[in-house]
């Protein structure tokens, strides 16, 4: 058993101990060489090759006397993704990775690159996972039909970023973004995700700006306001989906615990204090949450707000009885937010014949559910979501495994 690093966790995964190194802070890394007597730049040689270069074991850094080298690949694992599948779409202007991490969890992160446009530099913008799995169980997300699996240790988040850092170096292209709309809720892995976010942002480690960090949630209210009290980490983006609670209920089960009006509350005060603009994301389900009088409850709960709206057709995934709204419906939903004075942009999703909205390569391997076993759950929504547009709010508790 490895002696555990100051400001690490350690947890058993897949029966390796040792916390990934590029989760590990920078004072900490000092700490580690300076209890063995050792000078501060060794860290720094040491993030260098994680970072930079292609360690990817201690073996790897010729620099280092050999019982340090010995010593690190005692403490630390230099990489928590076992191995990735790639799979490219759009012409290769999207790249979708499956990740298999030590004890066998399977995660997903999407790279998108951008081209430059007139008055917009290239971008190039990955989407990560904070969790294996999801607790939430939005119907309409292949993640969330997976269930929960379990929480990612911040290096096997941050790991997400390295390797596709590294195949777009191998490019002499950049990381300019990136975002925590992967699979999991980040506010539900919080310690780590902030973890995360700091080696992200350590000019000593990935350098990347707060404001190219966007971490997505589905209304955490408790991890909204601790994310307020520490100040402007990144964006912050909420999945709003409906305005309406009985609506909201059964499209975002965390509803039942952090009613709409709670969620946008914390969201008002966390623009208000941090002086950074929220964006809501609405994913459009035809004939669901698109309607004239949900443009209006939502125009209605923005109105005045220092706030956006991405409005985004549903990704067509399996075993839902929905479809993505038709785009001059999801227009008028826009005009009829811009009459209030919210903003609204659509976003077209990317990589769809690939599965690109999270979850869905993860689902494929998971198996196929029993036709009954679907047929079940899609009758199970059709009614649901029957009684929800009628008003009627879900009598189902929240899901369980949320937290208080
Ligand atoms: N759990 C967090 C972040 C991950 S999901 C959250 O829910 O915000 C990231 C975004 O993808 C969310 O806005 C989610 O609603 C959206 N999403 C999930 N499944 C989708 C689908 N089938 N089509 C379109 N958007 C989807
Ligand atoms: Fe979880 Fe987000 Fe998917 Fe909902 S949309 S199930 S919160 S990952």
């Amino acid at each position: 058993m490895p002696t555990p690093v100051a400001g690490t966790t350690i947890t058993v995964v897949g029966g390796d101990a040792r916390p990934g190194l590029s989760g590990v802070s920078s004072d900490a890394l000092v700490a580690w060489f300076a209890e063995r007597g050792e000078p501060a730049y060794r860290a720094r040689q040491v993030a260098d090759a994680v970072w930079r270069g292609d360690a990817t074991t201690a073996a790897d850094i010729q620099t280092l006397p050999a019982a340090l080298r010995e010593g690190l690949d005692e403490a630390f694992r230099f990489d928590t993704v076992a191995d990735t599948e790639l799979r490219l779409s759009d012409g290769g202007l999207t790249e979708k990775g499956l990740h298999r991490l030590a004890d066998g969890a399977l995660i997903e992160s999407v790279l998108m690159h951008y081209p430059a446009r007139p008055g917009q530099r290239e971008r190039h913008t990955l989407c990560i996972s904070s969790q294996a799995g999801c607790a939430v169980g939005c119907p309409f997300c292949a993640t969330g039909e997976l269930g929960f699996g379990r929480d990612l240790e911040t290096a096997e988040i941050v790991d997400q970023v390295r390797h596709a850092a590294r195949r777009l170096a191998a490019d002499k292209k950049r990381l300019t973004n990136v975002v925590f709309m992967g699979m999991g809720e980040p506010l539900l892995n919080l310690d780590r995700v902030l973890a995360a976010v700091d080696a992200l942002n350590d000019p000593r480690r990935f350098g990347l700006g707060a404001r190219h960090i966007t971490v997505s949630t589905s209304g955490v209210v408790p991890g909204i306001r601790r994310l307020t009290a520490l100040g402007p980490q990144f964006t912050l983006a909420v999945s709003l989906h409906a305005a309406r609670d009985a609506l909201r209920d059964v499209l975002v089960p965390l509803n039942r615990r952090w009613p709409v009006a709670e969620v946008v509350a914390a969201a008002r005060e966390h623009a208000a204090a941090t002086g950074r603009r929220v964006t809501y994301e609405a994913t459009m389900i035809a004939g669901i949450n698109d309607t004239e009088l949900d443009a209006q409850a939502m125009a209605d709960l923005l109105r005045g707000d220092h706030a956006h709206v991405n409005l985004i057709p549903m990704n067509p995934v399996a075993h839902t009885p929905w479809t993505a709204s038709p785009d001059p419906v999801i227009e008028a939903f826009a005009a009829t937010l811009a009459a209030a004075g919210v903003t609204a942009t659509i976003r077209r999703n990317r990589g769809q014949e690939i599965g690109a909205a999270c979850g869905q390569l993860a689902a494929e391997r998971a198996g196929e559910p029993a036709p009954a076993v679907v047929a079940r759950r899609r009758a199970r929504l059709v009614d649901e979501s029957a009684h929800a547009l009628r008003g009627e709010r879900s009598h189902e508790p929240a899901p369980a495994g949320i937290g208080e």
